[in-house]
C-alpha cells in the first residue's frame, strides 16, 4: 500500500511520501534510544506541562487538522473536530493524573513483613520505547489514546500509522515537539506494513501496542511472543445492541442509529448487531430504518453531512460482499443495500454506501460472524433474554455490547453473562479516559485508558528492603 493521501469523497490523490529507508528508520530507533535515558527521569510535572501545552496547540489547531482527517479519511468534519476536542481533553486528563495513578503500592504490613523485609513497596518505571501500530479509522484519537499515557509515564513512542493518513501522522510528531518534548520523545515511522517486524524485533524496541484488524493483531503478537515483548492488541468487534422489553424504544432506536453509523460505521466499538426482544422488535426496526433512511450522505467536508465516503475502494467492496451474501441467503432489506445513486458530481468517484439494515439475519451469513465496517446493521428477532445472551455471545469478537432495560435483574444478568470487555447500559459504548477499553476474545487484550491503561507499558518492580 503507497503512503499517501487519497481523498475517499472522489478518490484524488492529494500527496504521497517515500517510505522511510533502513537508515531513515535506523536513525529514528536510535534517537528514540537515547532520548528514553534522559526522559525516563524527568519529573511527572515537566512531562504534564508539556503534554498540557500540546493540548492547547490541539485546541488551536482544531480546525485544520480536522479538515486533514477528513480529506485523508472521510469522517464528517464535525466528528472529526469532535475528536480533536476528545485527543486534548484525553491529553489534560493524563497530565492531571498520572503521577496518581502510577504513585508508589505499599502492600499490607503485616505482609511486608511476613516477607521478611522491613520495608517493601511496588514502583511503577517506564519500560522503555514503544511501537504503536495504528489504523486510520480515528487517526488521531487512536494514537493520543496510546501516546499520553506512555509520555506521562516516561515511554517514549515510535508511530506507524496506517499507510492512508500520512499527513495526520507527521502532524502528530510535530505536535508533540512543538508542545516541547525532547525530539525523540515520539516519533513517526513512514513506513509500510512489511517493515513492522524488523522495528519490533530491534532490542531497542521493548513492546508493542496495536490497534487494527485480528490478521495484523495476530502478525505483531506473533513476532512480539518471538521476541518476548509485551504487547496490547485492540482489535475488531462486532458488538451486540440488545433491547429488551422495558426499554425506551424510541430512544433506543434513535441511539441505535449514532451507534452504528459513527465514523461512517467504520468504529470498532460501533454496534453492529441489534437483537431485539419480539414484543418490541416492530417498534424498534420502524423507528431504526426510519433513522437510518434520513441520514444525509455526502461531502464529509460539509457541516450537514452524516455519512460520508468509506475510508478505502477495498473496505467498501468488503462491506457489499457481506452484504450479498446476506440477501442472496436471505436477509430482508431494510433500507440501503446499495451504493447512493444521487450523489453531486463531484463525489461520484468517491466510495460511498447507503446506510443499510438487514433483517432475517441467520448464523448462515458471513455477517453473522464477521465484522462490518460501514454503516450496515443486521437486526435479529428474540424470543426472550436467554436466547438475546446466546446470540449476543456467538461471535468470535468481544469488544463491547449494549443493553437497553429497566429490570435490574436484567442488568445483573447482562452484567454477569456478556463476553465482552465493557456493558453500556441504555446508552451507546464510548471510549473515556477515566474507564478501561479493551477486549476479549478475538477483540485482542490488554487495557487502554485509565490506570489500566498507564500500567499497560510499565515495569511494576518490587522493592524490597531487608
Ligand atoms: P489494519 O489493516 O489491521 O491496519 C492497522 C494498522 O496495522 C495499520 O497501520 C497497518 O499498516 C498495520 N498492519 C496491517 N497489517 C500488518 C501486519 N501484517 N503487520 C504489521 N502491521 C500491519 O486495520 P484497518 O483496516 O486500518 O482498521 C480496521 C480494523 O481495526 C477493524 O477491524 C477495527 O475494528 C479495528 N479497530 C480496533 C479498535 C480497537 O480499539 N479495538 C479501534 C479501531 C479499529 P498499513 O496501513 O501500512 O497496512
Amino acid at each position: 500500500m503507497p503512503i499517501a493521501t487519497v481523498n475517499p469523497a472522489n478518490g484524488e490523490l492529494i500527496t504521497s511520501f517515500d517510505a522511510h529507508g533502513e537508515e531513515e528508520t535506523e536513525r529514528r530507533i536510535a534517537a528514540a534510544a537515547d532520548t528514553f535515558r534522559q526522559y525516563r527521569t524527568t519529573a511527572f510535572d515537566r512531562r504534564a506541562a508539556w503534554l498540557n501545552r500540546a493540548a492547547d496547540l490541539l485546541d488551536e489547531e482544531r480546525d485544520t487538522v480536522a479538515r486533514t482527517m477528513t480529506v485523508e479519511m472521510g469522517k464528517p468534519v464535525t466528528a472529526a473536530r469532535a475528536e480533536a476536542a476528545k485527543c486534548a481533553k484525553a491529553m489534560r486528563w493524563y497530565a492531571a493524573h498520572a503521577e496518581g495513578l502510577l504513585a508508589d503500592e505499599h502492600p499490607d504490613p503485616d505482609d511486608v513483613h511476613d516477607s521478611g523485609a522491613s520495608r517493601a513497596l511496588v514502583r511503577y518505571r517506564p519500560l522503555g520505547v514503544v511501537l504503536a501500530v495504528m489504523p486510520w479509522n480515528f487517526p488521531l484519537w487512536q494514537v493520543v489514546r496510546f501516546a499520553a499515557p506512555a509520555l506521562m509515564a516516561g515511554n517514549v513512542g515510535l508511530l506507524k500509522h496506517a499507510s492512508n493518513v500520512p499527513q495526520t501522522a507527521l502532524y502528530l510528531e510535530d505536535l508533540f515537539h512543538r508542545a516541547g518534548f525532547p525530539a525523540g520523545c515520539f516519533r513517526t515511522l513512514l513506513i509500510g506494513s512489511s517493515a513492522v517486524e524488523a522495528v519490533l524485533r530491534d532490542p531497542r524496541v521493548a513492546a508493542a501496542t496495536l490497534t487494527g484488524s485480528e490478521p495484523a493483531g495476530r502478525s505483531v503478537a506473533a513476532t512480539a511472543g518471538d521476541e518476548v515483548k509485551k504487547t496490547v492488541l485492540e482489535l475488531g468487534g462486532s458488538d451486540p445492541y440488545l433491547v429488551l422489553p422495558s426499554a425506551d424504544v424510541e430512544k433506543a432506536a434513535a441511539t441505535a442509529v449514532t451507534a452504528r453509523v459513527q465514523n461512517n460505521g467504520q468504529s470498532c466499538i460501533a454496534a453492529k448487531r441489534f437483537i431485539v426482544h419480539t414484543d418490541v422488535y416492530d417498534t424498534f426496526a420502524e423507528h431504526f430504518t426510519a433513522g437510518m433512511r434520513a441520514l444525509t450522505v455526502g461531502d464529509p467536508l460539509e457541516e450537514s453531512t452524516d455519512i460520508g465516503p468509506l475510508s478505502t475502494e477495498q473496505g467498501r467492496a468488503d462491506l457489499e460482499e457481506l452484504v450479498d451474501d446476506a440477501v442472496e441467503r436471505g436477509a430482508e432489506v431494510l433500507c440501503g443495500g446499495r451504493r447512493p445513486e444521487e450523489l453531486a458530481r463531484g463525489l461520484r468517484d468517491g466510495w460511498f454506501y447507503e446506510p443499510t439494515v438487514l433483517a432475517r439475519v441467520t448464523p448462515a451469513m458471513r455477517i453473522h460472524r464477521e465484522e462490518t465496517f460501514g454503516p450496515v446493521a443486521t437486526l435479529y428477532r428474540v424470543a426472550d433474554l436467554d436466547e438475546a445472551l446466546h446470540l449476543a455471545n456467538d461471535t468470535p469478537f468481544g469488544l463491547s455490547s449494549n443493553v437497553w432495560t429497566r429490570d435490574p435483574a436484567e442488568s445483573e444478568r447482562c452484567a454477569r453473562d456478556l463476553e465482552a470487555g465493557g456493558v453500556f447500559f441504555n446508552g451507546m459504548t464510548a471510549s473515556h479516559p477515566a474507564l478501561p477499553f479493551g477486549g476479549v476474545k478475538r477483540s485482542g487484550y490488554g487495557r487502554e485508558l485509565a490506570g489500566h491503561g498507564i500500567r499497560e507499558f510499565c515495569n511494576a518492580t518490587t522493592l524490597w528492603y531487608g
